[in-house]
Formats: structure tokens, sequence, C-alpha cells
């Protein structure tokens, strides 16, 4: 193994009470993404350090800005904390990289060390004058020398790589996403993993009124925001029937009010099937007529559980941003219908009552029509991407 890197947790470090747990739930979570490569891994309460071989680097640095709970990730050289062993590897370092304006920083915990940070920056930076024609320039260099003198060893390197942040995914227990094949309910998934949410995916089908492409397209959604997981399912559950009584039994208007209350409690039902703590869904306030405030509470009022919208207050086009950076956007525009874009109303209710949702939902049979749905899920597990790729 011939090269080292360290990754800083940030957010994770301001955890007192439960730091020991996020951490091992980064190395779990680490030790799965980098599954098949070829790696060694350690760590303290304040980092990890993983070593790898040259050919590995570059894919393990890049399945590494997809863990969440990493701050940065550092490719460094590593020598024993000794003066002259610094001294020696930071010309070997500097000689192979181009540049005319350099910095120092040095950052010494280790207190046993001879000299303090400021000596040793100058120190070194007067070595490094005398072997390269450069300069110094503490404002705007070209590089700057990064040397953390600890006990374990001295790091040296010269470039942070940004990792994604967040905690690590699993530390707060699972979700269950209501996941369409839309823009907003990928991106929603993502913010609550962000938060260290794991998640299960729960999709209404309609067949024949929705298609496989369909399903396929939301199965895809899944496998992408996977990648910043490893554990997620989807569970599919055939909505049709209860979508027709609706139709049949209910005026016009409140269709999709109720529609939406049904879907709220098989949510519900099977959330707590599946341990977990809340829903989460894409709703964003006021973007369509069953997400106004007033919407938003009668359909809310069929469950106690929390619903998290992780995209409730942000504006069509942050979302957009959002599923371009995830690398959703694409799969999700495919022009496929969903359940919900099936028997839209011309007007659907802006401000529904409750009352009204109650009279229209006792004019048809529903428990049993939820009891089926519940019944007939059908799970998916192993998400492969490629997999769905071809079926699109
Ligand atoms: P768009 O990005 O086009 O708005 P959307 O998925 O957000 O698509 P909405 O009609 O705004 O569609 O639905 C609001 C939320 O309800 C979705 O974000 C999703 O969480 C949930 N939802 C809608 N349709 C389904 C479905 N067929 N299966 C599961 N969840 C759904
Ligand atoms: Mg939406």
């Amino acid at each position: 193994m011939d090269k080292l890197i360290f990754i800083k947790y940030g957010e994770l470090s301001t955890k007192k009470d439960n730091r020991k747990m996020f951490v091992k739930m980064l190395l779990k979570n680490i030790k799965n993404k980098l599954d098949g490569l070829n790696y060694k891994i350690d760590y303290t309460t304040s980092r990890m350090y993983i070593e790898t071989t040259n050919d590995d680097l570059e894919e393990l640095v890049k399945r590494l800005k997809q863990v969440f709970g990493i701050h940065s990730i550092v490719i460094c050289e590593r020598v024993n904390t000794n003066k002259e062993e610094i001294e020696n590897k930071i010309i070997e370092v500097v000689k192979k990289l181009k540049f005319e304006t350099f910095k120092i920083e040095t950052k010494r915990s280790y207190k046993g060390f001879p000299m303090t940070s400021l000596e040793f920056s100058k120190h070194i930076g007067g070595i490094v004058l005398k072997n390269i024609p450069c300069k110094v320039d503490v404002h705007n260099p070209d590089i700057t020398i990064n040397i953390e003198i600890r006990s374990e060893g001295t790091f040296i390197y010269t470039n942070e790589v940004n990792g994604i942040g967040g905690y690590p995914v699993g530390v707060q227990g699972k979700g269950m996403l209501m996941l369409s094949g839309g823009i907003d309910s990928p991106v929603a998934g993502y913010l609550a993993l962000k938060r260290g949410v794991d998640l299960e995916c729960l999709y209404f089908e309609s067949p024949p009124h929705t298609s496989i492409e369909t399903k396929n397209k939301v199965i895809k959604l899944a496998s992408i925001i996977n990648n910043y997981s490893g554990n997620i399912k989807v569970h599919v559950v055939p909505f049709t029937k209860l979508q027709e009584e609706i139709y049949k039994n209910v005026p016009d208007t409140y269709i999709i009010t109720i529609m939406r209350r049904m879907m709220y409690r098989i949510a519900e039902r099977l959330s707590k099937k599946r341990k977990c703590k809340v829903i989460i869904n894409g709703e964003s306030i006021g973007q369509v007529a069953s997400q106004t405030l007033t919407s938003m509470v009668v359909i809310n009022n069929v469950t106690n559980m929390p619903v998290i919208r992780p995209v409730a207050c942000l504006d069509k086009l942050e979302i957009i941003d959002l599923s371009l950076k995830i690398g959703t956007y694409e799969t999700s525009i495919l022009p496929f219908e969903d359940c919900c874009t099936i028997f839209v109303p011309r007007h659907p209710v802006i401000n529904p009552e409750l009352d009204k949702c109650i009279l229209y939902e006792n004019l048809f049979d529903y428990e049993t029509l939820i009891d089926e749905c519940i019944n007939n899920i059908e799970t998916i597990k192993n998400l492969e991407i490629n997999n769905y790729e071809t079926l699109l």
C-alpha cells in the first residue's frame, strides 16, 4: 500500500455523547462503499486513515465523495515526527510540484516537538526557498504546504478534496420516503440521507393507468440515491383499485385530497411495519393545490407520525439545482405518467375542509382496500443502477 488518505469528520466532531456511535456508523458505511477495493482502514476519535494502492486511489476517492459524514478527504504523505525526516519529505514533495508561490501552514498538536508551529513554518519555508526557485506568498499562494505534527506521525499535504458533509447515514434510524418519478422526492430523499436518516421507499403504482416504464424510472431514481446509502429498498404498492374507487365515489375537486390522505394512511401503516420513525416526502409549500398549507393540514390529519418535508421551503429552481447535482434530474424528467398525474381534476380544491373529506371517505370501504394494498406490496432489494438502465 503506497498511498495514504485521511478523512476529516466535520460536523460530526461537534457531537460529544454520540461521537463514538457516529464514528462506528461512518466506518461501517465507508467499508460498505469501498467493497472490492484494496485498502486498510484505521481510526481515531478525530479522523480516519486509509491506506490504498496507487491503482485504487482514484476510485476510492470518488466513492468517498458519496459518503455522508465526511467533511474532507486528504491525500497525504506520512513520516515519523522527526525534524529531519519531515524536512527530507518536504523537499521530495515540492520537487514534484509546479508552482511559483507557496506558503507553509504548520499545526503542531504534539507539544513534545521542539519548535512552535510558526517557527517550524519559517524554518521549512527557508528550506523550500533554498531548493526551488520560488517565492513566499501568504495571501494568495499557488500552493499551501500543510504540515500536521501529531504524536502518531507527521502528515504533509498540499490538497484537500471536499467531502459531502452531513451525518453518517443510519445514525438517526430509518424514514419511509414517498418516492414518485418526479423531481422533488428523490431530492427530498437525498437531503434526509444527508442528516443521517436511512431510507426505505414507497411507490404507489396504478397499472394499467401507469406504465412499467414509470415503475422502472422510480426504481432507477431509488438506485441513484442508493449511492449515498447502500441499504435502500423500494416497496411498490398496487394502488389501482383504491384509486378507481376514489374516482368513482368522490367529487372531482376532492379526488386528489382524498387520494393523498389514502397515501399517507398506507405510508403510516408500512412505516410502522418496517420500523421507520417518520414519513418523508417531496412536498413543497404552494407548489400545487394539494400542497397549500390548508391542504397539507387536512391531508396530514390522517396520521400522527411526523412527516418530514425536506424541500418544503425550497423553490422549484433550487430543487432542480440539487437534482442536477445528485444526478437524478435526467431520469426525473423522462415523460412517463405518475398516478398523481392521471385522473387529475381540472379544478382541485385549494382549501379543502376536513369534514367533507371524512364525509366522502365514508362513501366506500377504504379500510379493506388499504389492507389489500399493504398485503400485496412488492419489495425490490439490491438496487443496482445498471440493472434498470436498460429498461428505460
Ligand atoms: P414533481 O417533481 O413533478 O413535483 P412530485 O413527485 O413532487 O413531482 P407531486 O405531485 O408534487 O409530485 O407529489 C408530492 C409528493 O408526494 C412527492 O414528492 C412524493 O413524495 C409523493 N408522491 C406523489 N406521487 C407518488 C407516488 N406515485 N408514489 C409515492 N409517492 C408519491
Ligand atoms: Mg412536487
